[in-house]
């Protein structure tokens, strides 16, 4: 499968705010944004005037990166949603939401998205009390969401832990730290997702 291999510091500098890509480290004086607020490469502080266009493309790009989606996966979500009843735009932020990568994220198991996908494929998750190795599964209210008993014990998934400290756990999600147990409650509303993002400027976009 293609992946992005590059630093991820440079996305949050091109979009120009952080996306919190990299765990503890966005939250200390080492963010690349704190140091370099500017987009990468040699003509990055430069002065150019946006178009419409491009406030649209930058709005998009800025969604995948955060969830760590690729543009044909991206692409099936928007018309996903755009099937749904209600607006494409919300229905496109909570499918990715309900992504399971995204959820161990905001349970707190992994510090970033990309290190959540990587629990995942491992076999460190259980979904409803069954190994679940696929990062894009999409979690359903009243399912549980776990760290497998043998992988409590692991350094990466308690400081994690420890490190979720500094967030707020959504409404929708019960956590039992503990235990290392989640619960989806419900499916998250627009307003609860605390995410940067102009979803309409997306659907403008992909509706051209
Ligand atoms: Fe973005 Fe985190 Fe890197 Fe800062 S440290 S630039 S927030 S990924």
């Amino acid at each position: 499968m293609a992946r992005y291999r590059d630093s991820v510091c440079k996305l949050c500098r091109r979009e120009g705010l952080k996306l919190f890509l990299k765990g503890d480290r966005c939250f200390s004086v080492k963010c690349a944004i704190e140091k370099r607020n500017y987009v990468p490469g040699v003509h990055g502080q430069r002065r150019t005037k946006v178009s419409d266009y491009c406030k649209q493309l930058r709005e998009k790009q800025k969604m995948r990166r955060i969830y760590g989606v690729l543009e044909t996966q991206f692409r099936k979500y928007f018309h996903l949603a755009e099937r749904q009843q209600g607006v494409t735009g919300e229905n496109l932020v909570k499918i990715l939401e309900q992504r399971l990568d995204s959820i161990v994220h905001r349970l707190g198991f992994a510090a970033s998205r990309a290190q959540a996908r990587i629990l995942i494929t491992h076999g460190h998750i259980l979904v409803n009390g069954r190994k679940t190795d696929i990062a894009s599964y999409r979690v359903r209210p009243g399912e549980t969401i776990e760290v497998r008993p043998k992988s409590r014990e692991l350094t990466a998934i308690k400081a994690a832990l420890e490190g979720a400290k500094r967030r707020t756990l959504p409404s929708w999600l019960e956590l039992d730290a503990t235990n290392m147990k989640g619960i989806v409650r419900s499916i998250p509303s627009r307003e609860e997702i605390a995410i940067p993002v102009e979803e309409q400027l997306i659907v403008a976009l992909y509706s051209k």
